[in-house]
């Protein structure tokens, strides 16, 4: 049985990054994967600004397509708003595989990962091999997951999507922008989007929905919206058909207590890095950025001799630490909506002046309440609009420390 330091199961990018960065501090690594890489990975394949650092690498060195873009084309509530804001699409098929072989680790690809088992001095064994420290990186259901079992309070979002190659010159000609420009679609009540983007040759299209059980119907109600406009060529009729479906967690500050379970001498250990833990953005559901970093911290924990300090190390992640915000703000609107007798909790204000002619409604107020409204709503929907794109394309929180202040005042779950 071969034996290594670290064993980690699975290698999208969460394990890719933890490998690249334990193999060049000199950690004997090895990925073990089910699948045989390349390997199509559902998924939009948008990656924001700070992807480039997590990865250390520049896009002008990324050999795979790579498509910059401008614009965010954005469609909420009958209104079309193009927000200028910047991002990269690529394709998972091309990045994950790049990003694998290049990690220096000892891949065992085509290896489902069925048991794990620990022996009696401490190894863990899998698949024929043996380390003091297991990483599972193996998405949602992911075999270690299993194991550590991290708490889950809330579902996983639901999301079906397909990728699929098309003659250039129709998805030129159909099209929304330029070439890359993602086309969204928000939800009414921003319980998810949809979104359409054209990749040169590659057409991608899908949904996600807060609720899983939604996603079906909300892909036929996008499918028909691009269809109607035109945005979608004739000839990608049958691969609309085909998108498949899957599930991921949104980040939650309590999943961080599931990351590491590390043995009393602290010489071996499990831990879980990316969608494995939960980490995706808690409002757009990028999980390319954090699977990234998480994969990376992890590393350096283990590095540094000390793995208990991953889970610290996670929160104290500019990225993460952005995303307990987000998570913490989104609660907070939601609690606000229920006690203002809104009563949804799907994340997010619904933009068209609802809230805002609630409160207005007052005895001698409806009149002006309705006015104000119907002048505040077109305010509002761009609003929600611009907001989204520019999460959209990565942008941090302004003045978090103002945002730590305010949600200071505010009850909420333990981060
Ligand atoms: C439809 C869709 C669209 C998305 N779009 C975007 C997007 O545009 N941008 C973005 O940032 N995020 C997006 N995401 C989220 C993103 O894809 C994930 O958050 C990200 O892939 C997580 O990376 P990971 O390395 O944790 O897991 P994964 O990329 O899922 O990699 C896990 C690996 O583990 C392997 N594995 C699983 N089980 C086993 C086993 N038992 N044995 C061995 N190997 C195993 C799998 O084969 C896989 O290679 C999207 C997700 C979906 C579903």
């Amino acid at each position: 049985m071969e034996s290594f330091d670290v064993i980690i199961v699975g290698g999208g990018p969460a394990g890719s990054a933890c490998a690249r960065a334990l193999v060049r501090g000199g950690a004997r690594v090895a990925v073990v994967d089910r699948a045989t890489f390349p390997r199509v990975k559902l998924c939009a394949g948008w990656i924001s600004a700070p992807i480039w650092d997590a990865l250390e690498l520049a896009p002008a060195d990324y050999p795979g397509g790579l498509w910059p873009w401008e614009t965010c084309r954005v469609h909420y509530r009958g209104r079309d708003h193009a927000i200028a804001c910047r991002g990269w699409f690529i394709r998972r098929y091309e990045l994950d595989d790049f990003l694998l072989r290049g990690s220096g680790a000892a891949l065992h690809l085509g290896v489902p990962v069925k048991a794990i088992e620990r022996d009696d001095d401490g190894w863990w064994r899998v698949a024929g091999l043996r380390a003091r420290h297991l990483v599972g990186a193996g998405g949602t259901h992911c075999p270690v997951s299993r194991t550590l079992a991290p708490p889950r309070p809330r579902g996983p979002v639901g999301v079906q999507e397909h990728e699929f190659p098309l003659d250039p010159a129709a998805i030129a000609g159909a099209r929304a922008g330029l070439d890359g420009e993602p086309e969204l679609l928000l939800h009414d009540d921003l319980r998810g989007y949809a979104w359409n983007i054209p990749k040169g040759g590659w057409l991608n299209v899908g949904v996600g929905t807060l609720e899983p059980t939604e996603v079906r119907g909300a892909w036929a109600r996008a499918r028909a919206h691009f269809v109607a406009l035109g945005h979608v060529p004739p000839a990608a009729g049958d691969a609309l058909d085909q998108v498949k479906g899957h599930a991921y967690y949104l980040f939650d500050p309590r999943h961080l207590e599931g990351a590491a379970r590390v043995d009393a001498d602290g010489r071996g250990g499990a831990y879980l890095v990316g969608d494995a833990l939960g980490l995706a953005q808690p409002l757009t559901a990028e999980g390319i950025l954090p699977a990234t970093v998480s994969g990376r911290a992890l590393a350096q924990a283990l590095l540094a001799g000390a793995p208990a300090s991953y889970p610290a190390r996670l929160r104290a992640h500019p990225v993460l630490a952005d995303y307990a915000r987000v998570f913490h703000l989104r609660e907070a609107g939601a609690a606000w909506r229920r006690s203002s007798g809104g009563g949804d909790d799907g994340g997010g204000d619904d933009g068209g002046g609802r809230g805002g002619a609630g409160v207005a409604a007052g005895r001698g107020g409806r009149r002006a309440g309705a006015l104000a409204a119907r002048v505040a709503a077109p305010l509002a929907r761009r609003a929600v609009a611009t907001g989204f794109a520019w999460m959209f394309s990565g942008a941090r929180l302004p003045a978090p420390r103002l945002v730590d202040l305010a949600l200071s005042l505010t009850p909420r779950p333990r981060a």
